[in-house]
């Protein structure tokens, strides 16, 4: 009988450092490949969780505030939050440039008609669900990824939130909190790699770009 071949890693507990930063390293070169615009292997140490970027989801109140199980109030407790960062050493921090800007300006439908605004993170989403797969498949099992923006905007174009109604979501493992609902101060780890983003408000003529940011903790 011919002997199988062994390909598919099994899952990591401790790794090498050298492995850990050949695997890093690729999936960063991934996420570029995924159709990422910037990605960066960052410390996980560097992130900052603060109460004040929670607390922004409801002061003033965003429309998704409370409408899924993902959003503040409902996203986990920021303590909780602290304590499993602390315990991650690496993660992949990624950004997507929206363009035209202008597509995203409210009121803009896309081809099928949905207001784009609402599929502001959907690439990003996109990305960190596949890379957090990858990890996975790596042997990487605690790999958890973090996009931006409410799941019912980039994954229900705005629908009533399923799992709130019947308690079965409509995309369950592509669902999750945003970076920012679980109280990272996404501004300050961008800022940390030298990236810029800006406030879209009524000069989008003059913005120079306009950004979503995703991450996935790695190990
Ligand atoms: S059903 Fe839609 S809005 Fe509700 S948790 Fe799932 S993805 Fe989010």
């Amino acid at each position: 009988m011919e002997k199988r071949k062994k390909t598919v890693r099994p899952f990591a507990v401790k790794v090498p450092e050298k492995k850990l930063m050949a695997d890093l390293e690729l999936l960063r070169e991934k996420a570029l490949e995924l159709g990422a615009a910037g990605a960066e292997i960052i410390p996980a140490n560097q992130l900052v969780v603060d109460e004040r970027v929670r607390l922004k989801c409801i002061v003033p109140r965003c429309l998704r505030a409370g409408e899924t199980p993902n959003c503040p109030p409902n996203a986990p407790d920021l303590d909780l939050v602290r304590k499993a960062f602390a315990r991650y050493s690496w993660g992949i921090l990624l950004k997507t440039n929206m363009e035209p800007i202008e597509d995203y300006a409210p009121g803009h439908l896309d081809k099928s008609g949905v207001d784009r605004t609402l599929l502001f993170h959907q690439k990003t989403g996109k990305i960190i669900y596949d890379l957090e797969r990858l990890a996975y498949k790596r042997g990487y099992y605690l790999a958890m990824g973090l996009g931006g923006g409410s799941c019912k905007d980039y994954l229900c174009h705005g629908l009533v939130c399923q799992f709130k109604d019947s308690g079965r979501c409509r995309f369950p493992l592509r669902s999750r909190p945003a970076m920012e609902a679980m109280g990272i101060d996404v501004l300050d780890i961008i800022k940390k790699v030298g990236w810029d983003a800006y406030p879209l408000l009524d000069e989008l003529d003059k913005t120079p770009c306009a950004t979503s940011v995703g991450l996935v903790l790695i190990y």
